[in-house]
Order: structure tokens, then C-alpha cells, then sequence
């Protein structure tokens, strides 16, 4: 099948079977890829009522029909489960190349069952596919066991690990890959965990059937071109997500003190700015990335020091924002010690936050957490997060009316964004089938001025356009704005592209729906289908 590797790879940890399913073309014309696949496989396989520790929950990985081709970033992976954040339906995805050589390796998905009766890890080369014990790496930083494993089996391996906290069965624990790429969200992390799979080590050296070999190359060669020339080419990349941090805090929408404010006085020593300036050491991008806007530094603090990938905006948010760490290098240190504990930033900062608040309000003690903390210090942050990943701490655990101050949607905690300024932004929380994710729409520049636009336009319009327009956003555009950002946003989801191209810089859908046919032979249609699926599983399992 053009396009597709045309293979599933089944794999029942608990009885060790392991067989390659071809892929239904059915699937791939309704479903798509990526998380069109997630949502059609966990609907049909996925038992009612599962534990989402337990050997009968599924832990999938789907590429999409432009994953691995020659177009702009096209190394897109996604992961799908039942969530143990949430106990609903649940996908992460994350850059990089894993997905890209999934592909080479002849499978656009893997479908993973049981439980390994040790730990272990899945070894994919090519036709070669292997449970491997994972003593050596069980107990190791994510970072570090990514290193040590392509030191063993060879840099030319892809490689996704999960942390200490995934093996602690941490809910917010994220898969990691390529030394800073994360599948941060759903507790993903969490669910490799419980089937005791520390790693999956992938290297595919075949090719993928392309329908029109000589327009493909010639449409791929012309969409590099395009997104080089769209205006936000040279000035979005070098700062990356980063860059909108100053924004997000001049309109009102940069959380503080868990959530209690929206609003900073030092967004100026945080930004994509000091990112450059204080830590970068080179640009770094995914498969195929004409716009690298990962980057790869080093920071000093007064807790250690550490080569990292980021921070990206959230993490900002979540750390500099609303744990109030006051440099970028604090701020890197904490994104470093989340990479290598396997956190998700975004939840991981979330609960900081909302300890601190807990221990300000007296609902714990300084003798039940062990130590005093309190917002601004980098020392109780790096306390917090080694507590988190140990799992000695639980929200639910600390009661005493603490639940008003845990900021969650369906038990999700909520991405970078304060929204009470900010009611469409709220109600793309509010709907989201993950819970609140800003993958699902990003629409805080509809509120802030009243219309579609992205988000280097905004920057770019300098303090003017930062400014919040006078007319304000009805309910029903709200709606409609949310509604359609939640549509055409899964397209990126299913293919394996990163939608940041189109995001940040207007490079037209329309490319990636000529890509696909010349690449699939087929004409593309993205409906609310598997929106809806994904929406039934979760009323299915909560
Ligand atoms: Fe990866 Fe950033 Fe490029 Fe997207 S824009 S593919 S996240 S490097």
C-alpha cells in the first residue's frame, strides 16, 4: 500500500508471542494514521473497564501515511492507551526520528499487550524483533539510559526509554526519546511502566512504497521551498516556542502561583530571549525539520548543573510562570530533571505548584513533605520532583479541601495558559477528549484579538497587536473558533507531520493534502470521525 509500510507489529509481553498483521487498507482510508489509528484500535481491542496498569491494557505506536517521506518534518510518533491520569482514552505524541525508522523497519504500528515478567526491553531491527532483559538500564535516568543504550547497541538505533517515574507507575510519567523529545502528556510514560518495557530500541533499513515517485520528490522539494519563504521563516525558529513567552504574559494568560494569577514581573529573564543567549549551544531539529526549533544547552544553577534540550514555552510557563523560577537557567534545570526523572514538564510543574500552594494554605505540614518550600526556589522545586518521581506524593492524598487548588480538566492538568482571560482558550480546556491539552486547539489569539491568526503574526505586530481588542469574542465565536481548531488540528495528528509549519507560519494544509495523494495515490478526507471515537471511548471508560 503507497505511502504505508503495510505492516502491524503484535507484541503479548505476558506470552511472549510476537507476529506481523498486515495493515487493513480500510483503516488507513478511514482512519488515516497516527492517532486515527490509536483511537480505531482502542475502540475495537481495548476490554470495557480496564485497569490502566493492568496486562490487558493496550500501549500503542502509530506513524502516519507522511511519516518518514521527504517533506517538511515529517517524523511525527504517536502513542495511544487507556490513561491512567485520567482513566479515559489517552494519546501523547512526540518529534524526532523513532517514528520515521518504525517505518524502515517495515511497521507503521506496533500494538503492544501483557505484562514482561522482568524488565525488559524491545529490540526492532528490521525483521529482527526481540524481548530483551533491561536489568542493566531498570533504575536509570531516561537521558542516561538512552545514552548508555546507543553506547551497546549502536547510534544508529532509535530509542524511546521512560525514567524512574515510569517505572514507579507515576501517572504523569512521559515517554522520552532523542534526548529531549517527550510524549509528555496521559501518563503514557506510566503505562510502559506497568508492563515492565523500559526502552524500544528501533533501526529499519528498507524503503516505503511511494504512488508517484518523481511528483513526490517534486512536491516535497517545493514544499521545503514554501515554508522557506513564508515571513515567519527567519524569525520564528531561532526562538522557537520560547518566543511567545513576554506575549503570553502581556495579554494576561501566563500562570502564576498555581494558576492564582496570570501575570509576571520577570517574563524578561525566562524568555525565548535568554534561551539564546544563556543556553544555547546549537539549534536542534526532527526528521526532516526545515524549522529546527528544539535547542540543545547547558545550564549552571545553584542545584547542579546539565546538558538539555528546551525549554519550550510550556515549560517555561509552568516553571518560571507558575512555580515562579526566576532564570532561564533555574528554569532549564527543572525541564533537565524532568527529562531525566520521566515527568511531563507541563504536569510536573502543575503539581509543584500545587504543593506549594498547599503548604502556604497549611493543608500539609512541613513535617509531612519533609521540608519547608515555597514559590521561587529552585531547591523546592528540585525536592518536589524527586519526591514525584518516587511517588511519595498524591494529590488526591493531601484532602483537607486541597481539590479546589488542583487545576485539571478530566484529571489533566492544564498546559501554559491562565484563562481567565481567556474564555475560548477555557473552553478548548474544557472539551478536549485528553482533558486540558493545547494540542487540541490552541485559540488564545482569538480572544486576545478577536481573530484567527497564529502566533508570530501576533508577535510580529509588535505591541499593538499584543494589545487585547475592544470587541469582545462572543460565546458563539468562541465556540466556532474552538470547534474548528479541534477539527483541522487532528489532521496533523494523523499524518505524522508536525503542524507547527502550518501553525506559526501559515504553510497552507492544502500542501499536505497534495502530498499525500501523490505520495498514497489517494485523496485525503478528515472528517469528526475520529474525534467522536475518541470521545466514546473516554464515555465508555469514565
Ligand atoms: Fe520538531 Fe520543532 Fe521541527 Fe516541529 S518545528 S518538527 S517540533 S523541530
Amino acid at each position: 500500500m503507497d505511502g504505508y509500510a503495510g505492516k502491524i507489529l503484535r507484541i503479548n509481553l505476558s506470552t511472549k508471542e510476537i507476529f506481523k498483521a498486515p495493515l487493513p487498507e480500510k483503516m488507513c482510508d478511514e482512519f488515516i494514521g497516527g492517532r486515527g489509528f490509536v483511537a480505531k484500535i482502542l475502540y475495537d481491542e481495548l476490554p470495557p473497564d480496564t485497569d490502566p496498569f493492568g496486562k490487558n491494557n493496550l500501549f500503542i505506536i502509530a506513524t502516519g501515511p507522511l511519516s518518514g517521506h521527504f517533506l517538511p518534518a515529517s517524523g511525527k510518533t504517536h502513542f495511544g492507551s487507556k490513561s491512567p491520569a485520567t482513566g479515559g482514552y489517552a494519546d501523547s505524541n512526540m518529534g524526532g526520528h523513532f517514528g520515521p525508522a518504525l517505518k524502515y523497519a517495515g511497521y507503521d504500528m506496533a500494538v503492544i499487550t501483557g505484562k514482561a515478567a522482568n524488565p525488559s526491553y524491545l529490540y526492532i531491527n528490521d525483521d529482527n524483533i526481540e524481548i530483551r532483559s533491561a536489568k542493566a538500564y531498570w533504575g536509570h535516568g531516561s537521558l542516561t539510559c538512552e545514552e548508555m543504550m546507543k553506547k551497546d547497541l549502536g547510534k544508529d538505533f532509535q530509542i524511546l526509554t521512560i525514567g524512574p517515574a515510569g517505572e514507579k507507575l507515576v501517572r504523569f510519567a512521559c515517554i522520552s526519546h532523542d534526548f529531549g523529545r517527550q510524549a509528555g502528556r496521559t501518563g503514557i510514560g506510566a503505562v510502559l511502566g506497568s508492563k515492565n518495557i523500559k526502552a524500544i530500541a528501533v533501526k529499519g533499513t528498507g524503503a516505503i512504497p511511494v504512488f508517484d515517485l518523481e511528483k513526490a520528490y517534486a512536491k516535497g522539494k517545493q514544499a521545503f521551498k514554501k515554508v522557506s519563504q513564508k515571513p515567519g521563516f527567519k524569525g520564528w525558529t531561532p526562538e522557537g516556542t520560547a518566543g511567545i513567552t513576554d506575549w503570553v504574559n502581556e495579554v494576561g494568560a501566563l500562570p502564576a502561583k498555581n494558576f492564582q494569577t496570570s501575570h509576571i514581573d520577570h517574563s524578561s529573564e525566562i524568555n525565548g530571549k535568554k534561551v539564546i543567549e544563556r543556553l544555547k549551544i546549537t539549534d536542534k531539529g526532527c526528521y526532516c525539520c526545515p524549522t529546527p526549533c528544539g535547542k540543545y544547552g547547558h545550564t549552571i544553577t545553584s542545584m547542579g548543573s546539565a546538558y538539555m534540550e528546551g525549554p519550550e514555552f510550556e515549560t517555561i510557563s509552568l516553571f518560571g510562570g507558575n512555580c515562579l523560577l526566576k532564570t532561564i537557567e533555574e528554569v532549564a534545570y527543572a525541564n533537565y530533571l524532568c527529562d531525566e526523572l520521566g515527568i511531563d514538564t507541563i504536569s510536573g510543574g502543575s503539581v509543584a505548584a500545587f504543593a506549594i500552594e498547599c503548604f502556604e494554605k497549611g493543608l500539609i505540614t512541613e513535617k509531612e513533605i519533609g521540608k519547608k518550600i515555597k514559590f521561587g526556589d529552585l531547591e523546592s522545586i528540585v525536592y518536589l520532583l524527586n519526591l514525584m518521581s518516587k511517588k511519595e506524593t498524591a494529590s488526591e492524598k493531601i484532602k483537607n479541601g486541597s481539590e479546589k487548588f488542583a487545576i485539571h480538566v478530566k484529571g489533566l492538568e492544564w498546559t501554559g495558559y491562565e484563562c481567565r482571560n481567556a474564555p475560548s482558550m477555557m473552553l478548548a480546556y474544557m472539551t478536549a477528549d485528553v482533558g486540558a491539552h493545547h494540542n487540541r486547539a490552541w485559540v488564545l489569539g482569538h480572544d486576545v484579538v478577536g481573530a484567527a491568526t497564529n502566533v508570530h503574526d501576533l508577535i510580529t505586530a509588535g505591541a499593538d497587536g499584543a494589545k487585547r481588542s475592544k470587541a469582545v469574542v462572543s460565546p458563539k465565536d468562541s465556540a466556532k473558533f474552538v470547534i474548528d481548531s479541534q477539527h483541522i488540528r487532528p489532521a496533523f495528528d494523523l499524518l505524522g507531520c508536525c503542524r507547527l509549519q502550518m501553525m506559526e507560519l501559515g504553510f497552507e494544509v492544502e500542501n499536505y493534502a497534495q502530498l499525500y495523494s501523490v505520495i498514497t495515490g489517494k485523496k485525503i478526507t478528515w472528517d469528526e470521525k475520529v474525534w467522536n471515537l475518541t470521545r466514546l471511548i473516554s464515555a465508555r471508560e469514565i
